[in-house]
This record gives C-alpha cells, sequence and structure tokens, in this order.
C-alpha cells in the first residue's frame, strides 16, 4: 500500500463511520504511522509504506472508525500551540477552552498566584504558567487519573517546579487566597449528554462533563465560595456552555462579585464569565 492509497483508503472508512475531518484525521493518523511529515508525504505519495507502518497504519483506522477519540489513540493534543498528553481518564482539551486561556492572560501578572479547578490535564494552568513569568498554579481535581496527567504534563512542559495538585472535590483545604482563579467545571446538562456525539458520550469521563439536571451545578458551588479563596481585587473565570452566559453572570452578580462579564468564542458563543472580588 502506497501513501497515496493509506490515504485514499482510511479517508473514505472514516468518511463511512460518520467522521467529519475524515480526510484531515487520516493523515494524522498516516504522519503516526509512517513517522513522517504532511509536507513530506505530499511530496512522495507513491512511496510503499512497509509492513509495520501499514498494520499500524490499519489498526489506527479500525479504532477510530469504532469512534475512539483521535486524540486518545495518538495519546496527544494540541492546545494553546502545546503538546499536551491525553488519556481515557482526561476531557480532551477543546480549542473553545483557549478563549479562556487567552482572557486570563490578559489579567496575569508576574509572578501571580492561581488556583485551577476541575484541572483534568492541566491544560489552563500550565498554558498559563508557559505564558508568564514567575507565576505559579496549584490545581485540584477529584480524579486521582487526572492529577497523574496533569503533573506528567507539567514535568513534560518544564513547569513541574510551579505546578502543584490537591486531590479533593473542588476546593483545597488551605487559608491560602489566589490572585486568579479559574475554572472548567463539567457543565452539560444530564439529559443533554445522551444526544451528544459518541467521542464524547461514550469515550470522556462522564464525571468530566455532567453538569447535573440544569448544567449548573458546579458553577453554584465555585461563584458562592470562590471569594473565600480570593485576594482582594482577584478574579474568578470559568468556562460556560454556549446557553449559560446570562444564567451564570447572574450567578456571580448575587454572589457580589463585580465587573462581571459574558466573553464569547471565535465562534461566537458565549464561553467565559469573569468577576472581580473585592
Ligand atoms: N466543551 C465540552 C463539550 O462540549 C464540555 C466541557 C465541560 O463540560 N466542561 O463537550
Amino acid at each position: 500500500m502506497t501513501i497515496k492509497q493509506a490515504q485514499e483508503e482510511g479517508g473514505k472508512r472514516l468518511q463511512a463511520a460518520g467522521i467529519e475531518e475524515a480526510t484531515f484525521e487520516t493523515t494524522l493518523i498516516l504522519e503516526e504511522s509512517v513517522g513522517m511529515g504532511r509536507a513530506e508525504m505530499l511530496a512522495h505519495p507513491e512511496t510503499e509504506l512497509a509492513d509495520k507502518q501499514e498494520e499500524r497504519f490499519l489498526a489506527l483506522v479500525k479504532s477510530r472508525e469504532s469512534r475512539i477519540p483521535l486524540a486518545y489513540l495518538l495519546g496527544r493534543q494540541e492546545f494553546m500551540g502545546l503538546t499536551f498528553a491525553v488519556s481515557p481518564g482526561v476531557l480532551i482539551p477543546r480549542a473553545d477552552t483557549e478563549t479562556l486561556v487567552e482572557e486570563v492572560l490578559r489579567h496575569l501578572l508576574d509572578g501571580m498566584r492561581i488556583l485551577d479547578l476541575c484541572t483534568g490535564s492541566g491544560c489552563i494552568a500550565l498554558s498559563l504558567l508557559h505564558y508568564s513569568n514567575g507565576t505559579t498554579a496549584l490545581a485540584t481535581d477529584i480524579s486521582e487519573d487526572a492529577l497523574a496527567v496533569a503533573a506528567d504534563n507539567a514535568t513534560a512542559l518544564g513547569l513541574g517546579d510551579r505546578f502543584t495538585t490537591i486531590r479533593t472535590d473542588l476546593w483545597p483545604d488551605t487559608a491560602e487566597r489566589f490572585d486568579l482563579i479559574t475554572a472548567n467545571p463539567p457543565y452539560i446538562e444530564t439529559a443533554v449528554l445522551e444526544g451528544l456525539q459518541p467521542e464524547v458520550r461514550d469515550r470522556e469521563p462522564r464525571i468530566a462533563l455532567d453538569g447535573g439536571e440544569d448544567g449548573l451545578r458546579f458553577y453554584r458551588r465555585i461563584v458562592s465560595e470562590a471569594p473565600a479563596h480570593l485576594c482582594a481585587d482577584g478574579w474568578l473565570f470559568t468556562e460556560i456552555g454556549f446557553d449559560q452566559g446570562e444564567r451564570v453572570r447572574q450567578l456571580f452578580v448575587s454572589a457580589g462579585f463585580h465587573e462581571v462579564s459574558v466573553i464569547r468564542d471565535l465562534g461566537g458563543n458565549d464561553r467565559v464569565v469573569k468577576g472581580c472580588w473585592f
């Protein structure tokens, strides 16, 4: 099988399996299997795959046909220009979440202390640390698996000495106050989960997605309890679902936050709510 044949065959099979970006994902699978970049593959489409490469390619296509997310098959996902290791124990970092990181970066000063709740792969906290100086972060998650992945990512990104984790249901048991608190909590309404695409519904951790009956379960706890963990003039940032902007904004206002605003993602959907505590 040549690179060109593999690209065609993989593209056809993934498309038939209902995968939207079938061609692009086949290219990524080929890069992984053959160990060549896409420019090189494009320049040499007649190259024959070695037996081992073909075997690996077909195995990955088969797994992807069964709707295992590509990020889990490759074991990594790009986010904020960085590579994060992922496993089925953590939510795969989403492009939408870059909106949250970029908003926080507007407030992040050298040396600040960050608390990141529901850290998962650590993608939010670690991106913030990578793009700033002298900052440190404490990250919490209820999942031991997630914290292991986050710690590995910190080490791989050279941020191990600025990043610590605590396993807890949201809040760390500490009197420390933080300059900034970030959270991408589970926020999908329980009833909506069943209608999600199979990659998310069947493969990503439910515990990272299910926000309870109205999707707001975690915002109620986060917004009401955040003031006890924030410095004066500290900010709270939460990622939200596209239809939750007004309701989460109201929670911030009712809790006494100032300068509360809803920020949109690149698709024009409400994606982040932020507020200041003083
Ligand atoms: N944005 C994710 C999704 O749509 C949900 C993330 C979350 O619940 N925090 O699948």
